[in-house]
């Protein structure tokens, strides 16, 4: 039997019931696709449904403000995404007259769409002969024919490329696209691939010649940096003060007034001085310490807490005061500022 065959035979018994599998609606495929891009299933789907429950169509998204998108976006992660999901509705709706283009080139051009979710919209979507090439496909191609190039350089993906396009079914383009993807995360998978039950088991090549755990085969990975942070969470009368970002992962997020490395005592009483004027003596505490990790960066996070009883001049026209009732609320905030918050809700109880 040919592989496409085994595959979407093994995909037709085997494979879990998803809301976006069972529509044809492009804003929907879209919308699912840029939630899944480096997040799990089973954490990008309440993000899916709250996002077609507040914005049912492409022009409603359109029409958010980037505060009530990266609000609901808030705790997936890789804030770029919404950001350019927003972009991209207004390109649907201002190049598009609203109606999502229905050819590949166009998919390309939308903003925070690139070759594998154009594929990924245009098979799933139009059914268009597009094969998909995301993680787990590279994971699969690799074993099956024990594909021993470097993933992530461009010779080993044109490879894999060409021993994918080799064996696409393009007559059942959005059924073989979902079966391979979904055939590399439930059973093909990183860690413990399921080769004993495999009904590729008498032809997969990585079994044969023993490789399975060695593929897919990464040069060189990237390096993580290291990074400090110390925030001042200062905090008046049930009321905190922030700052928006203007740059990097976290732009246009929220975050309390941060210095980015760490301080000692007089160091942290120079910073103090020029973010606020206190009218008395604040009390200062290290509240608490934290690891983050990011793909590129390990944040070690200092948090100070600055308790003061009347309210303070602020030297930084960028800080602003808000209700603590706000943060996370219309102020969307990082992972790692949510953390803070549950310690603090946590050492209240
Ligand atoms: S035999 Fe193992 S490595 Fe090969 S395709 Fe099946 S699960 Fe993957």
């Amino acid at each position: 039997m040919k592989i496409s065959n085994i595959l979407i035979n093994w995909y037709r018994n085997d494979h879990r019931k998803l809301p976006w599998r069972e529509t044809q609606d492009p804003y929907h495929i879209w919308l699912s696709e840029i939630i899944l891009q480096q997040t799990r299933v089973d954490q990008g789907l309440p993000y899916y449904h709250k996002f077609v429950e507040q914005f049912p169509t492409v022009r409603d998204l359109a029409a958010a403000e980037e505060q009530e998108i990266l609000t609901l976006w808030q705790g997936l992660g890789y804030y770029s995404r919404a950001r350019n999901l927003h972009t991209a509705a207004k390109m649907v709706v201002e190049q598009h007259l609203g109606t999502f283009p229905n050819t590949y080139e166009e998919l390309l051009q939308l903003k925070g769409v690139g070759e594998y979710t154009a594929a990924a919209i245009a098979s799933f979507a139009y059914d268009l002969p597009y094969p998909v090439l995301d993680g787990n496909v590279y994971r699969v191609i690799s074993r099956l024919f024990a594909i021993a190039d470097p993933i992530n350089k461009p010779a080993g993906q044109k490879v894999i490329k060409q021993a994918l396009a080799d064996i696409f079914d393009d007559k059942n383009s959005a059924l073989f696209n979902q079966a391979i993807m979904e055939f590399g995360a439930m059973h093909c998978t990183p860690k413990k691939p399921n080769c004993s039950e495999c009904p590729f088991a008498a032809n997969c090549l990585s079994l044969e010649y023993e490789k399975v755990d060695k593929l897919p085969y990464k040069e060189g990975k990237n390096k993580v940096r290291k990074v400090e942070h110390s925030y001042f969470f200062i905090s008046y009368d049930n009321k905190t003060y922030i700052e928006q970002r203007t740059e990097g992962i976290w732009q246009n997020l929220f975050q309390f007034p941060l210095v980015e490395h760490h301080l000692n005592q007089e160091e942290l009483m120079t910073e103090l001085s020029h973010i606020m004027k206190p009218k008395a003596k604040p009390q200062i505490s290290l509240f608490y310490n934290t690891t983050h990790i990011l793909s590129h960066r390990k944040i070690d996070a200092n948090f100070y807490t600055i308790l003061v009883d009347t309210k303070p001049i602020f030297l930084k026209s960028n800080i602003f005061e808000i209700e603590m009732s706000q943060l996370g609320t219309e102020y969307p905030i990082s992972v790692l500022t949510q953390k803070f918050l549950n310690k603090r809700n946590n050492d209240d109880k």
